[in-house]
């Protein structure tokens, strides 16, 4: 039997928005960010945090996904900050349609930057990509150091690693998580990453990451890959 190949990628429903995405982040010159973690990991404590931390620096809006509710999107409006919520009803990802069409709902040229919220969950998102300029991976220090060697995908594809929950860590607590091991791990997956310890609770670490994303919203094509 002859094997024939057409030479030319067909491209999935979500590859085509996500390109329409890409297009649309370029064109308005727009830096947009997707942040992805387990449940309970903080991002939308980290989101608050940042928006507040950078409120006369840079103007920030959010599409927030969840599989129901809007308890994340409330916190967030309570910021000020323009929030977009998408229900997925179900699904454990976003996908890129859902992006497109949020997009339309956010006063896009107001702002400096857009995060993307997605549904906590380490494993499907990493493989939808949204037309983003770059993937965020949080992961708490109450998860474990051993997430980048048990998780690798997500952590092979992100820009930015934030190690978020770092005020449980220290004497007398039960958390134990070495930071070494999970940076160095989350290097041999990726040399590239950016990584920031950090604590959206008590700010330490905080600077840093601001400091990266002012720069990165100034220049939005900077370590785009794509
Ligand atoms: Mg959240
Ligand atoms: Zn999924």
């Amino acid at each position: 039997m002859k094997k024939i190949n057409v030479g030319r990628k067909i491209l999935s429903e979500n590859e085509k928005y996500a390109f329409e995405n890409v297009l649309f982040f370029h064109k308005h010159k727009k830096l947009c960010l997707n942040m992805i973690s387990s449940p309970g990991s903080g991002k939308t404590t980290i989101l608050i945090r940042t928006i507040n931390e950078l409120k006369d620096k840079i103007k920030i809006g959010v599409i927030e996904g969840d599989i129901q509710t809007d308890i994340d999107a409330r916190r967030i409006k309570a910021t000020k900050a323009p929030v977009v919520q998408i229900n997925t009803d179900g699904a454990c990802h976003l996908t890129a349609p859902q992006i497109s069409a949020a997009l339309e709902k956010l006063p896009v040229d107001d702002l400096d930057m857009i995060f993307i919220e997605n549904v906590g969950n380490l494993v499907c998102p990493s493989d939808f990509d949204l037309g983003e300029n770059g993937k965020v991976v949080v992961l708490s220090v109450a998860e474990g150091d051993d997430k980048p060697a048990k998780y690798p995908g997500i952590f092979a594809k992100s820009r930015v690693l934030l190690i978020n929950k770092i005020d449980l860590l220290g004497a007398g607590t039960q958390v134990d998580f070495d930071i070494e091991r999970a940076k160095d791990d989350a290097r041999k997956l990726n040399k590239d990453i950016e990584i920031f310890p950090l604590s959206a609770k008590t700010g330490e670490g905080l600077a840093a990451w601001c400091d990266w994303l002012i720069k990165s919203a100034q220049n939005p094509a900077s370590g785009f890959t794509a």
